[in-house]
């Protein structure tokens, strides 16, 4: 089965609005094994709406449109779609009292426009939307269906969730994709397109392989092509085994996982508890652990030691080490681990210090040279990295490392290997 989106609204094409509903859409129907096969983005206006209708690919069964359900005068979808599909706008009581219901809540009166949303195209099932005045709607024509969503993610996503998608599992025909992805942390795509190299030769024509990268991390995305999602996911499952021998430690998690969650279960399972020291990440490094709900089962706090003053007073830094190494060292990072430490009594700590940029290098500390250090029952471990030159993507990449060194701890891996 393969589908394909219509994505309406001047704002996405003029980049004021970054177009998430068809992220959502996708995402929602490769879960399911659908493929999306064609997306487009097109204005608020009648031309390009009905061209887009009538250039539907041959092959698509589901058509999603999202946007241009608005009140107001510039969103023009639903009056197009009627003039498509034929019938009128015909008047649904069930809509105007959802309408009604939903101003009382906010204790407003609709005005006429926003009753003007109970009109429906009467060629069209309505579909109910708690969430605000413009229902969705479901078309059939040509043995196809097409489904029309209000443009506020909000509200698109409780269509697509709850009405669309439950419906559209009831559909028979065959769904044969499936994608499996693996997270790894800390090498670049080359590297790890070498280590894959044979096995990525082997791979049957019905298995895809493709690297994402961002900052740190590469996600290795399979997808396997059948007649079934059941065979799809067989055919992934097949490979699964052979990637995270070639890769072990590397690989820290799968699909929708984050690196501060993996850590936070391992944390969990492990009773333990931990702080940070933070110099470079400036409390990245906490508020990415702190993203997590419920991490403060585990987290205690974080000291932000900037200054060489914070080192000092509350870590215990040595100022000889400071004068002799820099704050920027592994005697420094590695006493601000241990003091995080034992001053916030947990089992284990993170201390980063680096250099950011993009000011403040030098010949042997370029932009980018980092010391990150664990501290835990069993001693103080601490690790350089020579990141980048781009200082948001500094903090982020440090913020990970050290996150991956707990990780890998927790895990009985060795330490990542130095970058410097
Ligand atoms: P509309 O239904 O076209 O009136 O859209 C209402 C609001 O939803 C717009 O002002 C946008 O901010 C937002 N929006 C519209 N389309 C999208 C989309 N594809 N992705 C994310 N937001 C959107
Ligand atoms: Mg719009």
């Amino acid at each position: 089965m393969q589908a394909e989106i219509i994505v309406i609204g001047d704002e996405i094409l003029i980049g004021q609005t970054l177009d998430t509903n068809s992220q959502l859409i996708a995402t929602e129907l490769n879960k399911r094994g659908i493929q999306v096969h064609q997306k487009r983005v097109i204005a608020d206006e009648r031309k390009p709406i009905l061209e887009a209708l009538e250039q539907v690919h041959p092959d698509t069964h589901l058509v999603f449109l999202t946007g241009g359900l608005g009140p107001t005068r510039d969103d023009i979808t639903k009056q197009t779609l009627t003039e498509f599909f034929g019938g009128t706008l015909a008047h649904h009581p069930e809509v105007e009292a959802q309408v009604r219901a939903l101003f009382a809540g906010f204790k407003r009166t609709p005005t006429e426009a926003n009753l003007q949303q109970a009109y429906v195209p009467s060629s069209c099932t309505v579909l109910p939307n708690k969430r605000g005045t413009a229902p969705g709607m479901r078309f059939k024509k040509d043995g196809r269906y097409y489904f029309s969503t209000p443009g506020v993610p909000y509200e698109t996503e409780y269509l697509v969730k709850e009405e669309i998608m439950p419906w559209i599992d009831q559909l028979p025909g065959a769904r044969g994709l499936f994608h499996k992805t693996f997270l790894t942390q800390g090498y670049p795509e080359s590297i790890l397109a070498r280590k894959l190299e044979d096995w990525e030769n082997q791979l049957p024509a019905s298995v895809t392989l493709a690297y994402l990268p961002s900052p740190g991390q590469v996600r290795l995305r399979l997808s396997g092509h059948s007649h079934s999602t059941e065979a799809a996911q067989q055919l992934v499952h097949a490979q699964e085994e052979k990637l995270r021998k070639l890769l072990g430690p590397i690989i820290f998690g799968t699909d929708d996982d984050t690196l501060p969650e993996v850590v936070g279960r391992l944390l969990v399972e492990h009773s333990a508890t931990l702080s940070t020291a933070e110099s470079c990440t400036g409390g990245y490094l906490a508020h990415q652990i702190t993203s997590v709900p419920g991490s403060s089962r585990y987290f205690q706090g974080s000291i932000i030691s900037y200054s060489n003053a914070i080192k000092q007073g509350h870590l215990q830094v040595s100022a000889a080490d400071l004068a002799t190494y820099g704050a920027v060292s592994q005697p420094v990072v590695e006493q601000m681990a241990r003091a995080a430490r034992q001053n916030m009594g947990t089992d284990y700590a993170l201390a980063s210090s680096g250099v950011a940029g993009p000011g403040g290098g030098s010949a042997q500390k370029p932009v980018g040279y980092t010391w990150l250090a664990l501290a835990g029952p069993e001693g103080v471990s601490s690790v350089v990295f020579h990141f980048g030159q781009h200082r948001q993507r500094n903090i982020l990449r440090s913020s990970l490392m050290a996150l991956d060194m707990l990780r890998r701890h927790l895990e009985g891996y060795p330490l990542p290997q130095s970058s410097a």
